[in-house]
């Protein structure tokens, strides 16, 4: 899988349990914020740990994958827009987001993008389990039933903003259980039918 998108986007705070466990009140309109292309990586590649953090976290999320140039998509077209789903882990330095107050560095590192392993179209995304495994060990579980916004609304609400154009990716924010990894872990983010997207971390 190959993907040339023009941005990477992102909605932080999408999940009712993980607004719970940041402290965060259930946002009234969907949280924005976007990674640089060069942060993207696929299955199999390596997440650099960089030398900047000391709390390298995983955020296990559903992507949206935009299926064509659109702009002002309406909820109930939204659907026409999508090429697809995939898994994806919006790697995050905690440490630097409690810091900076804004998040461009603490998720714009290199390789801190993964995605993968394919695309999947023929799937409800309104009903789908997201789970993260560190080593093995379940970390996060729940299902897209939990988010705050549901994928055809933020195709309306980021299509509303900025013209979408084909491989462009939406994330849809992590549910709650983020923690931290280490050098030398391996993280898998599994949704639904989606798939697997395995990664490890190095120095
Ligand atoms: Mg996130």
């Amino acid at each position: 899988m190959k993907l040339k998108p023009t941005k990477i986007i992102c909605v932080g705070l999408n999940y009712h349990e993980h607004a719970k466990e940041m402290g965060m009140a259930i946002p009234k309109e969907p949280v924005l914020f976007m990674k640089p292309l060069t942060a993207l990586i696929y299955d199999g590649d390596s997440i650099v740990y960089p030398k900047q953090t000391q709390d390298l976290h995983y955020e296990a999320e559903l992507a949206i994958v935009i299926k064509d140039h659109c702009r002002n998509v309406a909820k109930t077209d939204a659907k026409k827009h999508i090429q697809g789903y995939t898994c994806a882990n919006d790697v995050t330095a905690r440490d630097l987001q409690k810091l900076d107050g804004q998040w461009t560095r603490a998720k714009g590192f290199d390789t801190f993008c993964p995605v993968g392993p394919k695309i999947v179209s023929d799937i409800d995304p309104t009903k789908l389990e997201i789970k993260c495994y560190l080593n093995g060990e379940l970390k996060q579980s729940s299902n897209t039933l939990d988010m705050i916004f549901d994928v055809y609304e933020i195709v309306e609400f980021v299509s509303s903003i900025m013209t979408l154009e084909k491989d462009d990716l939406i994330l849809t924010g992590t549910p709650s259980g983020i923690g931290s990894m280490q050098a030398g872990d391996e993280v898998v983010v599994e949704v639904g039918r989606v798939g697997r997207l395995r990664n490890r971390i190095r120095k």
